[in-house]
């Protein structure tokens, strides 16, 4: 499985909500996933993903949210810096979520995120909140 550095954080704070019926029913398929195997082995990307796969935004396997100050693309490469992983590199979602926990705090996830137009509903905050332990 292939997930790019920014959806880490998005799937912390999924509650059933995106871009349309198909991406929502291929994200929680893909959080269940994970969330049940937690062993499964991960390649890092910053570009689409198994989670772009359904995503109207991804045209011909480019997503047209990407190329832009602040894009999705930004917004990977500073969530893996963050959290010291380089693009190609595999982890198990376990070690993953380790590192979120252990690296991310709530301000930086706020600096990145704060322009993301899911992020003022509170949900992502609140998914690393809860992954921190409250
Ligand atoms: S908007 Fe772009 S980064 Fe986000 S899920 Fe869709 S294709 Fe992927």
């Amino acid at each position: 499985m292939e997930i790019r550095g920014h959806h880490f954080l998005c799937m912390l704070g999924f509650r059933g909500l995106g871009y349309d019926e198909k991406f929502v029913k291929n994200m929680d398929e893909i959080i269940r996933k994970l969330d049940n195997k937690q062993d499964i082995l991960i390649k890092v990307v910053d570009s689409v993903d198994n989670i772009c796969a359904m995503c109207p935004n991804n045209i011909e396997g480019e997503c047209k949210e990407e190329e832009y100050p602040g894009s999705v693309k930004e917004k990977d490469r500073t969530i893996l810096e963050v959290l010291e992983i380089k693009t190609g590199e595999v982890f198990s979602y376990q070690e993953i979520t380790n590192r979120i926990k252990e690296k991310m705090t709530e301000e930086k996830m706020e600096d990145i995120c704060k322009n993301c137009q899911w992020f003022s509903l509170g949900y992502c905050l609140e998914g690393l909140k809860n992954l921190k332990g409250g």
